[in-house]
């Protein structure tokens, strides 16, 4: 059989990792839900906090559980090891903090996660590490943003919310000419089984498990991946003295979700082929951001860094504001809400919603527009996640007051 290395993803998101050693024979990992573990003697304790014998102190620092999810997303992102964390957040937190001191300086791309560019941008300040916020597009911009003491480089590939691609193996070998640089990437849009940011050089990949590795829109968290040294050096720091762990029992589910990741994210991706083409040829729609369109910018690196465009897209909505809203008001299954990677297909509206916190002048700047709509394609039957936007764009045709002009 098929073992460690060698398992295909399909098997790892079943497999991955030591096998559980359940006394009664368990088929699935179980939730060990529990604060703190019982030594068998004080020598032991003694032992165990002198890092003298492995074994289980208290859950904040290790909990079989979480040990086993941890292990399963590292052997799927191709890395020797994993921290689970609260949230997508805490991952990213702790991933980054755990290298940086005051005076340290980090490079992040100009487009991530809003809540990582609030950290970044106002709480690293206050630390004394300064961030310069760069278009890792631009290659000559990433060479002269390094300084003496450029310690983190931070990106996402594909970007939120226009599908932006960075390229990897570009970033990854500027990264590999300086000392003691660290390049941590998000790769929560794409997941290890379309993406492997380690086969290009990065670090450290951290995900937002609330996303697809859990699937089913029932937890928030997080996890990080990479050396078993940096792994180490987050645990016994900013996870175990910041403390934003994960609890066993979401473990329990993201390990439960994980199992059909495989199946999944096939679904998801074939679904949102069919989506963007649908959206493209729409009278209602100007512009459709899909990474898989021969027009995308980036659309060289599909294929070759990534395996698949993924199941986010956003579109431009003629008629602004006013048409965008009504047309997910008058959406009948499709759901208005943040997040993505769910079972649902879930819809929102950037401007007003994700990236409200940005100034009217850095939305437009970014690109943001009032017309602009973002879609998580879920795993409902193509034909009616379809369906009801074109019931909803009819609708909207048919209004009126709706002046479907670009404004
Ligand atoms: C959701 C998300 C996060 C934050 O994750 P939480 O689990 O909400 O803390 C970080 N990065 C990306 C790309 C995300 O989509």
């Amino acid at each position: 059989m098929a073992k460690g290395k060698t398992m295909r993803p399909e098997t790892l998101v079943i497999h991955g990792g030591t096998a559980f050693n359940d006394p009664h024979g368990s088929l699935t990992t179980p939730l060990y839900q529990t604060s703190t573990f019982v030594f068998p003697d004080a020598e032991t304790g003694g032992r165990r906090f002198a890092g003298e014998e492995s074994g289980y102190i208290y859950s904040r620092l290790g909990n079989p559980t979480v040990a086993q999810l941890e292990q399963r997303v590292a052997a799927l992102e191709a890395m020797e090891a994993g921290a689970a964390c609260a949230t997508g957040m805490g991952a990213v937190a702790a991933a980054t903090m755990a290298f940086l001191k005051a005076g340290d300086h980090v490079i992040a791309s100009d487009c991530i996660y809003g809540c990582s560019f609030a950290l970044f941008s106002h709480l690293f300040e206050r630390f004394g590490v300064h961030v310069d916020f760069i278009d890792m597009t631009d290659e000559t911009a990433l060479a002269n943003a390094f300084r003496e003491n450029t310690r983190v480089v931070f990106l996402e590939t594909p970007a939120n919310p226009h599908l932006r691609l960075l390229d990897l193996a570009m970033v990854g070998e500027h990264c590999a000419r300086h000392n003691d640089v660290r390049l941590i990437v998000d790769n929560t849009f794409m997941t290890p089984l379309l993406q492997k940011p380690g086969a290009f050089g990065a670090h450290l990949v951290v995900h937002s498990a609330t996303k697809y590795l859990n699937g089913h829109g029932d937890v928030v968290a997080g996890i990080i991946t990479g050396s078993a040294e940096d792994i180490h050096t987050i645990k016994m720091t900013t996870l175990k003295d910041m403390g934003a762990t994960m609890s066993p029992h979401d473990a329990w589910l993201i390990i439960r979700g994980l199992k059909t990741l495989a199946v999944r994210m096939e679904k998801h991706c074939a679904n949102t082929e069919r989506v963007a083409e649908f959206l493209q040829s729409h009278s209602c729609v100007s512009k459709v951001y899909y990474p898989g369109f021969a027009d995308h910018p980036q659309h060289h690196l599909v294929g070759t860094q990534m395996a698949h465009p993924g199941a986010v897209i956003a579109f431009e909505m003629l008629g602004g504001y006013s048409a965008a809203v009504q047309l997910l008001n008058q959406l009948e299954m499709i759901r208005v809400a943040v997040s993505l990677g769910d079972a649902e297909t879930l819809i929102q509206h950037p401007a007003s919603m994700t990236h409200s916190p940005l100034t009217p002048e850095a939305r437009a700047r970014a690109g943001i527009t009032d017309g602009l709509v973002r879609i998580s394609v879920g795993l409902e039957h193509v034909d009616d996640i379809i369906g009801d936007l074109q019931q909803s764009f009819e609708r909207v045709l048919s209004n009126p007051r709706a002046r479907l002009s670009a404004v």
